[in-house]
């Protein structure tokens, strides 16, 4: 740890390292020069143009939020302040199938959150997707997957209930190719939704098989987190088996009170699968609700037999989040809807529908706090936010997640220890989306940086009042340059895109 540097642009003074490998910290002086961490160690004599204390402090990898759907979101709201308040640096966009290219069926045809915001050109495909990130410059680093419903759309049009043509299929296939040429990270699916749940598993192979081919992932909201959970999760490694794809099983969960355990025997199938040469891991939010389209909760029938993909949901614990152009529906429950309206809550949630159009959402407290920690816990979990910083009560989730597991679970519940949630949120997603350069802090790395007080660190989102950032976590660096100082957004642009294993 020694360096011929004796002046740096931003020196971090007196912390304790976490450097993403999920090894014991250990004190060092951070140097910064450009975009790169240039030395690691005691820089007593060194100078620099500035200098932040972290004495007494963690520093560790900038968070690397492995689930987000802000694809369009980090152009129309740059600062992505949801993210970078709460340590993310980098997101992993286009999850659950849904992909912000080709722009077309991206943005036309899948809603709110999918919309282009004013004065950025439409793009075509993925190379125009990550142009565009490039040229708006969001704070933080952005990496995209592929979404198969996105792509579904616009190879099938209206007819998705059957199953694709040959030419179908090749149109998807060639959408692929042309994101992973580009630098997409891998390929998502979202098999609970429309049109990905009208797709066999052939289909999904198949196309998949693209991504395999550049080494990508193949992440998959599967097709039932309920009483078909385990049949699912099969589903996912199999496509990784047919695929050459390495599987991430998003946000990883057994929904309904009559699956919860089943984690247990899904994380043995995943160690199965792993000592097979398999690389499987899923990802996790720390809370024990979701957050989804009420629409897919009703074409699920969550409401009535509960054998679809979010298992049996009682009314009352479903919250509207987002309901555009009735904002006084946001915040109450669906069994409020009922009361009022007298309807069963099919008609109830079809009415809210009817009213407000397809983007509504809606939190759902359909997960055990054992399976919660039995995740979390596990070796192969990574940590994504799923965020969907949409409406005025979304689920907290957006802002809360990384503080969440830092100050609750690590520090108070000691579920995990530090460095492995430090390593679950940085060097293993770094490693696992071919992020060159990113999720660890060692020399020649980039600077992408969070400091926080491990002892105050704490989220401050709640259900009630879900847009709050946390406390605790003063300063964020993205490539070199201070994105929140003394826990203000600083308004920098420091992001980029970043493109499949390079750097
Ligand atoms: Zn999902």
């Amino acid at each position: 740890m020694t360096t011929s540097y004796d002046h740096f642009n931003l020196i971090f003074r007196g912390g304790t390292v976490y450097d993403g490998t999920g090894d014991e910290p250990f004190n060092a002086d951070i140097g910064i020069t450009g975009d790169r961490i240039s030395a690691l160690g005691d820089l007593s004599t060194a100078t620099a143009n500035d200098e932040i204390d972290a004495s007494g402090m963690a520093v560790s990898p900038g968070f690397i939020d492995v689930h987000s759907h802000d694809d369009f979101h980090v152009l129309s709201s740059p600062d992505v302040e949801h993210n970078t308040l709460q340590g993310v640096t980098t997101l992993v966009v286009g999850n659950c199938g849904f992909g912000a290219a080709p722009y077309e069926s991206a943005a036309g045809r899948l809603g709110e959150l999918f919309k282009l915001p004013p004065g950025v050109t439409p793009w075509d495909g993925y190379a125009g997707y990550l142009a565009t990130i490039d040229q708006v410059k969001p704070s933080l680093n952005v990496a995209a997957l592929i979404g198969h419903n996105t792509l579904r759309l616009d190879a099938m049009g209206d007819s998705q209930e059957v199953p694709p043509s040959i030419d179908q299929v090749t149109h998807m296939a060639g959408w692929v190719a042309e994101g992973m040429d580009a630098g997409a990270v891998g390929f998502s699916t979202g098999l609970v939704y429309e049109p990905g749940r009208f797709s066999t598993t052939d289909e999904i192979a198949a196309v998949a098989t693209v991504s395999g081919g550049y080494r990508g992932v193949y992440a998959s909201h599967i097709r039932n987190e309920g009483e078909g959970l385990l049949k699912a999760v099969q589903e996912a490694i199999i496509v990784g088996e047919m695929s050459g794809c390495s599987v991430q099983i998003s946000h990883h969960k057994a929904s309904g009170s009559d699956n919860w355990g089943a984690i247990e025997r899904t994380l043995e199938i995943i160690e199965a699968a792993r000592e097979r040469g398999l690389h499987v891991s899923v990802d996790q939010y720390p809370y024990t609700s979701g957050s989804t389209r009420l629409a897919a909760v009703l074409q699920n029938g969550a409401f009535s037999d509960g054998s679809g993909g979010f298992g049996l949901v009682k009314a009352e614990d479903v919250l509207i989040a987002t309901a555009p152009g009735y904002p006084s529906h946001e915040g109450r429950s669906l069994e409020s809807f009922i009361k009022e309206w007298d309807l069963p809550p099919e008609d109830a949630a079809q009415k809210i529908l009817d009213e407000a159009g397809d983007d509504v959402y809606v939190v759902l407290f359909m997960m055990d706090e054992g399976d919660v920690r039995r995740v979390m816990a596990h070796p192969t979990t990574m940590i994504g936010t799923d965020g969907i910083p949409v409406g005025s009560k979304p689920h907290p989730r957006a802002w809360g997640t990384y503080p969440r597991i830092l100050g609750h679970y690590v520090r108070d519940e000691s579920v995990i220890t530090l460095p492995d949630a430090i390593h679950k949120m940085s060097g293993m997603p770094a490693d696992k989306f071919q992020l060159a350069g990113r999720g660890f802090v060692k020399e020649g790395a980039f600077a992408d940086l969070v400091m926080f007080d491990p002892s105050t660190v704490i989220d401050t989102a709640t259900y009630e009042d879900p847009k709050t950032p946390p406390v605790g976590m003063p300063h964020v660096i993205v490539n070199g340059v201070p994105v929140v100082r003394d826990g203000v957004h600083t308004h920098a642009r420091a992001g980029r895109a970043l493109r499949l294993g390079l750097e």
